[in-house]
């Protein structure tokens, strides 16, 4: 009887042991996970909801190496997987799908009890130290040796992780990508105008060079938070310059002209000129930059002097850094990419018979249910991988 280890029981390690079975009847299949309970990630996903996939995903929202899988694994092909293992899903009016239940406790729960059902060996407290191989076999050390004809590599990434030793493991192996940074994070900014704007949350579109997303923006004392900001952490770099727009197409700059020279005749100090469309914490801020004092007399202001009100209210710039904390991510940028790993099998170029799935590779994609497709379509394309290597698993 043939044995396969699949390394990482998250949402990839998970998927691809279910379909393995699937596909190979015969063969021991062990799940090796070094957290003392399973999908422990999945847990935090979507606020406890999980966010499990996304309507809307296409090869197009990922980097080169990731479409090839995500054109076969699509969302048809993982919602029929999720409905196997009695999963089915709901979607939203922006196409996030969440299980039925809402609750990603429950979503953990059906695939204990699904890879239980499928006679699969769940180790826990099993962190991999080592993995190699020898005359054909993979050995592998974690709370005990292991032996496996086929490996699956289902570590996930650093992201909100601590003592993450994926990388190193696969470093060990000689696969070596240039490290993967934090993604989908808070975007790190030192500007001092941030202290006086710490909780402030705007409607508004976040500008990053050429890229662009709309959304919540959370204003913090240290960075720039929100889910559009998450989308756009990837891109930024130390001392880039971000520019948000606080009124976001509410109203062209003409009407919001009109509206400011109708303001300055019914308020009584500056402060309270903004008051129709910004907090009062943020309107403030907004008149420092254009140079106008909160406590002058709003008649007084000339039109050149409103306009620099509008070019803040429309593009308050602030000097960003690249993110570097790994704790706040929820994914990364980079992994192992085609130089290592086959885009269309996610088995190794080097060592025949060990796949790959998840964060571990090089294919992350916005929030909105996006990554988690990728797990689960990733493992489903890695146990397919690994079952055509093991024949029937006799
Ligand atoms: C707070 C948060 C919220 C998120 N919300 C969403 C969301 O709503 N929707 C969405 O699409 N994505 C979301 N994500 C991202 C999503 O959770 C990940 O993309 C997904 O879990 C990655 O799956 P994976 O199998 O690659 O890794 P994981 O799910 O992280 O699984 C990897 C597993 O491998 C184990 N492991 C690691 N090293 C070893 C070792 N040496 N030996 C043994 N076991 C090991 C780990 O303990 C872990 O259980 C969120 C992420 C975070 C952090």
């Amino acid at each position: 009887m043939k044995t396969a280890i699949i390394i990482g029981a998250g949402a990839s390690g998970a998927a691809a042991a279910l379909r393995l079975r699937a596909l190979c009847p015969a063969c021991k299949i062990i799940l090796l996970e070094k957290n003392e309970r399973i999908l422990k990630k999945l847990l935090t996903t979507g606020n406890g909801r999980c966010n499990i996939t996304n309507t809307a995903v296409s090869p197009a929202q990922y980097p080169a190496f990731a479409r090839p899988v995500m054109s076969t694994f699509d969302f048809e092909s993982v919602r029929d997987f999720l409905r196997s293992i009695s999963l089915p899903i709901k979607e939203d009016t922006a196409g996030r799908c969440y299980p039925l239940s809402e609750s990603a406790n429950n979503a953990v729960n059906l695939f204990l009890e699904a890879l239980r059902a499928a006679d699969i060996e769940i180790r826990t407290g099993a962190a991999v130290s080592a993995i190699r191989k020898q005359n054909g076999k993979f050995l592998i050390t974690a709370n005990e040796r292991y032996e496996a004809d086929a490996v699956i590599f289902a570590p996930g990434s650093a992201a909100s992780v601590n003592g993450y030793n994926g990388w190193q493991l696969l470093q060990s192996m000689g696969i070596t990508p240039p490290p993967p940074s934090p993604a989908l994070c808070p975007i790190p900014s030192k500007e001092p105008i941030l202290k006086s704007l710490k909780g402030v949350r705007v409607k508004g579109k976040i500008t990053l060079e050429d890229k662009s997303e709309s959304g919540e923006i959370q204003l913090n004392e240290n960075n720039i938070s929100g889910i559009c900001a998450f989308n756009l952490s990837k891109y930024a770099y130390d001392g880039c310059i971000i520019s948000l727009d606080f009124c976001n197409g509410v109203m062209d700059e003409n009407t919001l002209l009109q509206t400011l020279r109708e303001r300055t005749q019914c308020v009584n100090e500056n402060a309270a000129l903004l008051d129709f469309l910004l907090l009062r914490k943020l309107g403030l801020a907004v008149l420092k930059r254009a140079g106008i004092k909160p406590s002058g007399n709003p008649k007084q202001l000339e039109d050149t002097q409103l306009k620099s009100i509008i070019k803040q209210i429309t593009r308050f710039t602030l000097k960003a850094d690249k993110p570097t904390d790994f704790s706040r991510a929820q994914t990364v940028c980079g992994g192992a990419g085609s130089k290592y790993v086959s885009s269309e099998t996610l088995e190794s170029k080097d060592y025949k018979g060990l796949f790959f799935c998840g964060e571990i590779l090089d294919a992350d994609a916005p929030c909105g249910g996006f990554n988690l497709h990728w797990a689960w379509a990733s493992g489903l394309c890695a146990a397919q991988s690994a079952s055509r290597y093991l024949g029937n698993g006799e």
